[in-house]
């Protein structure tokens, strides 16, 4: 399906009208579980870069909950530029990364590298994660194309905004139209931060499609202490929400530590971003009770 053939009027019809005059005129939401991206409340998503070890993620994933994150993020598969770094866990991580997810009552968003990871991450994925460097792996695309979960399609770091909404249809034109475009920072000549966080993406691609579109501080700036800032602007500038890195001791993180919340300050920022989003009239999704 092209992205102009996907009418952003029919699930509206759904919402209240309330519900509906609030959120962006185009924007069709993706139900994630039970989270509706892309309505009028601001989902927050966090979690660990990579799931470490059952400690890890299982300490992340309580703490994350309890402070307002309503879906849980976690590498289990990792693309890294050195290959000598950490891979991730791979295989050996879904006996415990299920349980988890049962015990909390949260969806996973996870990254796929592979299509042939499919068969061993669907029982457990809730959102499926295509990386920045895999915006233009359209054989993966295409797969996911085919799935029935939602995806959530980073932008290349060095894609064009018109790139990446045609790669989304690479997956819509397979018949999954349950796609969440995330802008995550592009390369620029600036090097004092990691990329550079493009918000004037978020509102182009708002605009042109009809896919909620979140945002990506921690791999944009790179430095947790700015995470909080551009988190909030984000929210501010009318994104649907946001994924965030999160870890209990971020010193000891194996991948991406520097840019890593702790638990505390994860916490702090959903207060502020509950905050802002309440000046502008406009609700922060809620975990579910378990
Ligand atoms: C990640 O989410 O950990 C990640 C590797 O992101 P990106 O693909 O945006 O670099
Ligand atoms: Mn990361």
């Amino acid at each position: 399906m092209k992205i102009d053939q996907i009418s952003p009027e029919a699930p509206l019809k759904q919402e209240s009208k309330l519900a509906a005059s609030k959120i962006a005129s185009a924007t069709r939401p993706v139900r994630v579980g039970d989270v509706n991206i892309g309505g009028p409340g601001f989902a927050i998503i966090a979690g660990p870069c990579s799931i470490e070890s059952r400690e890890q993620f299982l300490q992340t994933a309580l703490s994350v909950r309890s402070s307002g994150a309503v879906l849980l993020r976690g590498g289990i598969w990792k693309l890294r530029t050195n290959a000598t770094s950490f891979q991730g866990l791979g295989p050996g991580a879904m006996g415990f990364v299920k349980e988890i997810l049962d015990e909390t009552g949260m969806q996973l968003v996870t990254e796929i590298t592979d299509p042939r990871q499919i068969e061993i991450l669907d029982p457990i994925v809730g959102m499926y994660q295509v990386g920045a460097r895999n915006m233009y792996n359209y054989a993966l695309l295409k797969e996911l194309g085919q799935t029935r979960k939602p995806v959530l399609l980073k932008r290349g770091f060095s894609a064009l905004i018109e790139e990446w909404l045609k790669a989304a249809e690479y997956i819509s034109t397979g018949g999954n139209d349950r796609i969440i475009l995330c802008e995550r920072g592009i390369r620029t000549f600036e090097t004092a931060t990691r990329y550079t966080f493009d918000l004037n993406a978020v509102l182009i691609a708002k605009k042109r499609s009809p896919f909620p579109v979140i945002v990506d501080p921690s791999h944009s700036i790179g430095q947790a202490e700015f995470v909080p800032a551009l988190s909030l602007a984000a929210a501010v500038a009318g994104a649907d929400g946001l994924i965030v890195e999160v870890h209990p001791r971020p010193a000891e993180a194996l991948s991406d530590g520097p840019q890593s919340l702790t638990l505390e300050a994860f916490r702090d920022l959903t207060l502020k971003i509950e905050r802002v989003l309440g000046a502008l009239e406009r609700p922060m999704l809620k975990p579910l009770e378990i």
